[in-house]
């Protein structure tokens, strides 16, 4: 299937739908996921209009990779978790819901489990402030 430019990530990094953005720079977007596994759960793209991790170039992979660290990094400094999950579906039967690559950062917390995938939608003001949270830690 050829890349869909409606996508709604794709329509995110136009700037046509909003998002709880964290971090931006020439080749990566990163926001909150608005359906949250666990609090500060955030999600980094590369701007470059790839389906999945094959679709990707090794500049925008080297790029993406580098931009999960540094947002993970802002992640855990917010929220102190015990373990940060990262976790990337590549096609529906892995269960990949939007069709934009995307690397998922999910604090893990040793007394509780992760919330199920992409079910339960957050409070926006919520959100507004654990992006807030990220944000700040971001060096
Ligand atoms: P996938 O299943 O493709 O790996 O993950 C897609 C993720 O996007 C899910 O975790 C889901 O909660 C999240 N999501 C779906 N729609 C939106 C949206 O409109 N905005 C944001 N920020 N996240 C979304």
């Amino acid at each position: 299937m050829p890349y869909d430019n409606d996508n709604i990530f794709a329509k995110i990094l136009r700037g046509e739908l909003p998002a709880f953005t964290v971090y931006e720079n020439d080749h990566c977007l990163a926001f909150l996921d608005v359906m949250p596994q666990s609090d500060g759960h955030t999600l980094v793209l590369p701007k470059q209009s790839a389906q999945n991790l094959f679709d990707l170039d090794d500049e925008s992979a080297k790029h993406l990779i580098i931009t999960v660290r540094k947002v993970a990094g802002a992640v855990r400094d917010a929220f102190s978790p015990d373990g940060i999950r990262l976790m990337q579906l590549n096609g529906e039967a892995a269960g990949q819901t939007v069709m934009h690559l995307h690397m998922h950062i999910v604090p893990c917390y040793a007394n509780s489990t992760p919330r199920s995938h992409a079910q339960q939608m957050a409070e926006s003001d919520i959100l507004e402030k654990h992006a807030a949270k990220i944000r700040a830690a971001i060096h």
